[in-house]
């Protein structure tokens, strides 16, 4: 596992050191079990145990806008916490927050759409630290999900070769070469999280990069893969294919650990 090597702060996020194997958001571990929803954006629920001891499932909304830049960085340990306090109810997921009773730190996505950033920064000033050896997850045979807003196919790839995206978004196409471990291109990284969700910005050329954040976030970090090409056709709520093509591997029982 590696995690970070010191505590920080970013837009809307806390990020601190973790003991344990996987990353959490507001208690939440990023896991498909936790997905509560995946259309959109993707929320999290944590279990009874999230600490606060108040009986009720902590909600998180939007975050693959934490986990895509954590494992564009290489993260795959860290413990997330929402730091907002104020409402901003010109975005959906605050109105939803709001009416389930839930406090603005429950929302972790970046107020601007964007892979956080911050989030990047923060991870390269503190740097990483690896705390144990990696597993390292692909598939023994392909895999497709497909969906309204989109079709995912995950296919086998060597130990050690990382992820290879292949996005296509709305008529523009974009490849990515992303090392789980950390060693993506810090340029591909900076144009990733720079890159606008399509929901707030009706711009392909930018959408099909954004995508490839949330790719790593429901591929990666909640699917749990280092190994892959991943063939992505998308077009609009995609999220429920990335989280359904790692959901449908696991499930068909094709998940190989090396
Ligand atoms: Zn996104």
């Amino acid at each position: 596992m590696r995690t970070v090597a010191e505590p920080f702060e970013a837009e809307a996020v806390a990020v601190a050191p973790a003991d344990e194997p996987g990353i959490r958001v507001n208690g939440a571990p990023a896991t498909l079990d936790a997905v509560q929803k995946a259309d959109v954006r993707v929320d999290l629920l944590a279990d009874d145990a999230d600490g606060r001891g108040d009986g009720r499932r902590t909600r998180s909304f939007v975050v693959e806008h934490v986990l895509g830049p954590l494992g564009l960085c290489g993260v795959t340990a860290a413990e997330v916490t929402g730091i907002d306090d104020e409402w901003a109810f010109e975005r959906p997921e605050h109105r939803f927050c709001y009416a389930r009773g839930d406090d603005p730190a429950c929302v972790v996505g970046h107020p601007a759409g964007l892979p956080n950033p911050a989030v990047v920064e923060g991870v390269r000033e503190v740097g990483v630290v690896e705390r144990a050896p990696p597993v390292r997850r692909s598939v023994a045979e392909p895999v497709t999900a497909n969906t309204a807003g989109g079709e995912v196919t995950l296919r086998p790839r060597e130990r050690g070769a990382g992820v290879r995206f292949e996005v296509s978004f709305r008529g523009e196409a974009f490849a990515a070469e992303v090392d789980p471990a950390g060693e993506t291109a810090p340029e591909l990284v900076d144009r990733v999280v720079g890159s606008r969700t399509p929901f707030l910005v009706d711009d392909p050329g930018e959408g099909v990069v954004h995508a490839v954040a949330d790719l790593v976030s429901d591929v990666a970090v909640l699917g749990g893969f280092e190994d892959l090409v991943v063939e992505a056709d998308l077009t609009g709520a995609y999220h429920g294919a990335t989280v359904g093509a790692a959901r449908r591997a696991r499930e068909r029982g094709v998940v190989v650990e090396r």
